[in-house]
């Protein structure tokens, strides 16, 4: 298989987390026979600062024609002065409007070596794998009308929450496409006791069910959930909700499995989907080589199995992942006592190693590559 991949490092810790990623995907092309191109383009801060905008037209339209997209993170305290339109984080609004991306996938699982990274007890959190999917271009942040005006006695602000039978559907859908190839569980997450525009969600998805009655769907309200995501988390498996709720939720959820460091994203819709790790450009430790780059490097494995379909090849580097962590060897952030501590660079290269030479790791890859 042969693909072209738009990578945007951006600013912060994105282009130290980039490199190890892509020599990552690199190793895994190198194993099993395919071919990535990938092609550098500018973003967030770094694009202001070459071209006066975060989001380029140039950069627009490398993205729209390659076969999917590999974000680092942006934005940084020096541009946190500029005007609304002009700061590096209107990118992402961008990128997602313009690759029609509705849809946020947002995986949030355990690897065994880390549970004790957690605040939750092991107990709580041990065996967990919820994938959040989150509606990402409508509801509130999005709705109409909005804005902040002047009343007689102060101001008024005021939001909108909509959705469509459109929108909901098509959501809907990735999230019961997913389950099928999970553990065929779908929470439809909404406030249908209180919100008119929930009423209409939480109909919409039963009747797109209909379709996938192999899948059990389950309906709660996004209090109860998020109670439930700390009491007990492994009775989930899908999770899917509106923008607003996903945004916490999805939060939430994250950290049961104690860094923010680890956690890959993708999102999709039309053709071109993007892949981010879920933290943003940590300009606190940008450029001291010792972000954790997991994040990005299971993004990567994201890309592989949502926009390539290569399961087994997402499978190898999450494998190689976790062989890493179980040779004891740790970024600064989910540093314990007795584990190995290495910087950025270095974590990449474990992986990739073991991706190359690792003969149990091999061994199991070719059995499942059949
Ligand atoms: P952040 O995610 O960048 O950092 C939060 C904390 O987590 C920091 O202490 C940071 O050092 C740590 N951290 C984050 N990623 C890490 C990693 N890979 N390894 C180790 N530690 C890590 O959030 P913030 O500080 O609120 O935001 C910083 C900038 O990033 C802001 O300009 C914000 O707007 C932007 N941001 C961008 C994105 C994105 O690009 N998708 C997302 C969120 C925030």
């Amino acid at each position: 298989m042969k693909k072209t991949i738009t990578v945007l490092a951006g600013d912060g810790i994105g282009p130290e987390i980039i490199p190890p990623a892509l020599n990552v995907l690199q190793a895994v092309g190198t194993r099993c026979g395919h071919s990535f191109e990938f092609v550098p383009a500018v973003v967030g801060g770094q694009a202001v600062d070459e071209t006066g905008w975060p989001l380029p037209n140039e950069t627009l339209k490398v993205a729209g024609s390659s076969d999917a997209v590999l974000l680092g993170a942006v934005g940084g305290p020096k541009w946190e002065g500029l005007e609304y339109e002009r700061r590096p984080e209107r990118a992402l609004l961008g990128l997602r409007a313009q690759l029609g991306l509705f849809a946020n996938l947002r995986p949030a699982k355990l690897y065994a070596e880390l549970a004790d990274a957690s605040t939750l007890k092991r107990e709580v959190i041990d065996g967990i794998d919820v994938l959040v999917v989150r509606e990402l271009t409508g509801g509130i942040y999005f709705g109409t009308p909005k804005g902040v005006e002047a009343t007689p006695t102060g101001h008024r602000g005021f939001n909108t929450e909509v959705y469509t039978t459109e929108e909901i559907t098509r959501i809907a859908t990735i999230a019961f496409e997913t389950a099928r190839k999970r553990r065929r569980l779908v929470t439809s997450v909404d406030k249908a006791n209180v919100l008119e525009s929930s009423e209409l969600w939480r109909k919409v998805v039963t009747e797109v069910h209909q379709t996938y009655q192999d899948v059990e769907l389950r309906h709660m309200y996004v209090d109860n959930c998020a109670m439930q995501l700390i009491r007990n988390p492994r009775q989930f498996d899908v999770l899917v909700t509106t923008n607003l709720f996903g945004d916490i939720l999805s939060d939430e959820a994250a950290m049961l499995t104690g860094s923010i460091g680890m956690l890959p994203s993708a999102s999709v819709g039309a053709n071109v989907g993007m892949y981010e790790p879920i933290h943003g450009s940590a300009p606190d430790i940008a450029g001291h080589d010792v972000a954790n780059p997991i994040g990005m490097i299971a993004s990567g494995a994201m890309m592989l199995r949502h926009s390539f379909d290569l399961g087994k090849e997402a499978d190898l580097i999450e494998r190689a992942i976790q062989r890493v962590l179980a040779q004891g060897y740790r970024t600064k952030d989910i540093e314990s006592p007795g584990t190995k501590l290495v910087g950025t660079q270095e974590m990449g290269r474990l992986i990739q190693s073991v991706i190359l030479n690792d003969p149990s790791v091999i061994l199991s890859e070719a059995k499942d590559l059949g």
